[in-house]
């Protein structure tokens, strides 16, 4: 806003209005008037001397330029610098924010984990329990069991992925698939003996024709 002309000239002529010296005080450091000339007396409305701008002495008018210029560019490069330092500080807000989020989700999924280690550790504890039930449970069944049939079901169960024994049905060995014998069959329903299938070598075992499929013995 640009004040009038005469408020201007008012104010250059103000009683109260910063004169030279206010100037260089503000301006400069350790500043020295001279006086006088060679010729006359001191001139009050002359004043000069030296002094020191932002701590260096300045004596002459270039001096004085370049000063002001490698002041301007030191505060320029600080104007740099100490954007440059808001941007590093905002950055770093925004690190620290999502450092903060982090180290929540972390912790909120280490608690996830630490649960689902405790539900999969009692799931264990139950299973090695049940493990060691039916292992004792083998004990007492293998002690009856003669020693030559034991024979024929480990080996089958070692060459048949642990599966030894398969179900006779309608004919069928229920897990090769193939079609017994109808003597075979017949003497399997009997279940009095260790029959082998002919195709798997598993023991077979009766445990009851389908309802639909007709008795053996009038194929
Ligand atoms: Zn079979």
């Amino acid at each position: 806003m640009s004040t009038p002309a005469f408020e201007r000239v008012q104010m250059a002529r103000h009683p109260d209005r910063p004169y030279a010296m206010d100037l260089f005080t503000t301006l400069f450091t350790e500043f020295v008037e001279i006086h006088g000339d060679r010729r006359f007396a001191d001139d009050p409305a002359m004043i000069t001397g030296f002094a020191k701008l932002d701590g260096q002495e300045v004596k002459t008018n270039r001096e004085y330029t370049a000063m002001l210029h490698e002041i301007e560019t030191a505060q320029n490069d600080i104007r740099t610098r100490e954007d440059r330092i808001l941007e590093i500080m905002m950055e770093t807000d925004e690190l620290n924010a999502a450092i903060k989020k982090g180290e929540g989700e972390l912790k909120t999924a280490e608690k996830e984990i630490a649960a689902e280690r405790a539900v999969l550790d009692s799931e264990t504890a139950g299973l090695q329990a049940e493990i060691d039930k039916t292992t004792a449970e083998r004990g007492h069944l293998v002690a009856e069991i003669d020693r030559h049939v034991l024979a024929i079901f480990e080996t089958t169960a070692k060459g048949r992925k642990g599966v030894a024994v398969a179900e006779a049905k309608d004919g069928l060995c229920t897990i090769c698939h193939v079609r017994l014998r109808p003597q075979v069959f017949n003497e399997v329903r009997k279940n009095e003996q260790i029959i082998q299938c002919d195709s798997c070598r598993r023991i077979l075992y009766f445990a009851g024709n389908s309802e639909a499929s007709a008795p053996v013995s009038q194929m």
